[in-house]
């Protein structure tokens, strides 16, 4: 199975699992059950329920948690897709608030989008 980014910052969930394992593979959602690697540190990651609809994906080691996931997410597959999606929308949004910190340090706020309130 690929690598799954999980930020942006190029964190992964290596899994080395049999072969066979593809992205339909169900997220073993239980706090002890082995879930990958985080490619960073080599801890082992476990795939944590921290609601009733939603769990965080944590690190043994260094403790790196995710955001809350929707519980809908249940597979590698589905996860691989979230995270994708979450990270460029964070990247968008961290732009976005560059770019207003960026106007507003020059007093030209008038002058972007007509996006203000
Ligand atoms: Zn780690």
């Amino acid at each position: 199975m690929k690598p799954i980014l999980l930020t942006k910052y190029g964190e992964t969930l290596e899994i080395e699992s049999p072969s066979y394992l593809t992205d339909t593979e169900e997220l073993p959602k239980c706090p002890d059950v082995y879930a990958g690697t985080h490619s960073v540190c080599g801890g082992i990651i476990f795939i944590k329920p921290v609601s009733e609809t939603h769990f965080v994906v944590f690190c043994s080691i260094c403790g790196r948690i995710t955001e809350p996931i929707p519980d809908e997410v249940c597979t590698y597959g589905r996860l691989r897709q979230w995270c994708e999606e979450r990270n460029k929308k964070n990247t968008e949004e961290e732009d976005r608030q560059v770019s207003r910190r960026f106007l507003s340090r020059f007093e030209i706020d008038r002058a972007g989008d007509g996006a203000s309130a």
